[in-house]
Order: structure tokens, then sequence, then C-alpha cells
């Protein structure tokens, strides 16, 4: 009961954080995407691709959340975008507060465009609010059909849906039509791209959604 006490006491202190996050953005004018999914599925690489081909038309901003390393956050360094590290030191999750202080050393008055790269977990990365504009969530052939039907909760909220590795779809069982009636029957109105961080496939179909998302946000 207790347990139960102090869990809604921290989300309801995390959604006062996230409204203060979200309104930052808009006084900004910097479009924020939390992009999740499971360890593996490929989000640094989509993120890498995505700096390729947005870097030369908007201003770019990452936060990369990760349980202990900065691997993550130095290769997309290398792509020459700034970019703020947040070691959770095994939580499993970014919270709102952990995002608003990050934020805060970037360059915040000169964004476009600020991606955040949560920590990988389909579970409780959805249930706290960063102040993003959106959800975008990565799944990757290779980690089977089940995972839309066991974490629903995470692509019920997303707007965009990555499925990622598609050059390895022959060479496993993923099932393209299970995958597209099951997102059909958890969130119809999600935008799906099929890509590929390694080939970069599809990924301009991606970037150019993405590239229309900031614009509607911010015309200029
Ligand atoms: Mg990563
Ligand atoms: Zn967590």
């Amino acid at each position: 009961m207790v347990q139960v006490n102090m869990e809604t006491h921290l989300l309801g202190a995390n959604e006062l954080l996230a409204r203060r996050n979200r309104q930052l953005f808009k006084d900004h004018k910097v479009l924020v995407i939390n992009l999740m999914s499971s360890p593996g599925s490929g989000k640094t690489t989509i993120l890498e691709r995505t700096i390729e081909a947005l870097g030369g038309q908007l201003r770019l901003g990452v936060i990369e959340g990760d349980l202990y390393t900065d691997q993550d956050a130095q290769r997309i360094e290398k792509k020459g975008v700034k970019v703020i590290q947040i070691n959770t030191e095994g939580a499993c999750h970014l919270d709102a507060a952990m995002v608003g202080k990050a934020y805060g050393q970037l360059p915040t008055d000169k964004m476009d465009l600020m991606v955040i790269e949560n920590v990988g977990n389909l579970v409780c990365p959805a249930e706290f609010d960063l102040g993003e504009d959106f959800t975008a969530v990565v799944i990757s052939t290779t980690e089977g059909n089940d995972k839309l039907r066991k974490y629903p909760l995470i692509f019920r909220q997303a707007k965009a849906v990555l499925l990622n590795k598609m050059d390895l779809l022959p060479y496993t069982d993923f099932n393209l039509e299970r995958f597209k009636n099951d997102l059909d029957q958890i969130n119809p109105s999600a935008t799906v791209f099929m890509v590929s961080g390694r080939t970069g496939e599809g990924i301009e179909n991606w970037t150019r959604w993405v590239f229309e998302e900031v614009k509607r946000k911010n015309p200029f």
C-alpha cells in the first residue's frame, strides 16, 4: 500500500517537471522527440542517420540516456552534434528532472530539434513523460513479433513507430502482416517507417517526416 502511494507521488512530481520542460521547449521553439526501444534495436544508429540527413538543415541537440557508459554519446558527438550524456546509474528510464537538468547544458535557444535517446527498455520509459512533443519507438525485425502485444503501452503512445533492420527481414521469422495487424489494434494512428539503420534503407522517409514536424511546430 505504501509502495503504491509512493509511486503515485513520484509520477505526480514527474508530471509537474515534464510540464515545465514542455513549456521551455515551446518557449525555445525546439521540437523534442523521445526515442525509445528495447536494448539493441538500433536507436543510436538511426539517430546517427538522422543527424547525417538533417544536420545541414536544422540545428540539432541530443540527450543520451544510458545506464552507465557514454559510448553512444561519443558516437553522436563524432557526428558534430552537441550531446549531453545522462548516466542513470542503474535506473532503467529517464525522468523529467534528469532531462530538465541536461537540457540546461545545451544551447537551448539555438536548437530546432532535440532528440532524447531513452534508456533501452520497453516498460517504464513509457510511464515517464519528459515533456517531449512526441515519442517514437523503434522495434527491429530480429526481436520477434511478440513485443507489441507484450508492451502495448509504449506503442499506444507513439506518434511514430520505426521497424528497423529491414535488411535482415529475410533471415528472421518476423511476420510483417502480423506486425501491421497488431499495430492497427493497438495504435492505428501511428506513422510507420520501415528502415534499416545499417543500409540507410527507408531513412529518408523518416527524416523528411521529422523535418515537416519541426516546421509544423515552428514555421521558419
Ligand atoms: Mg543506444
Ligand atoms: Zn525504469
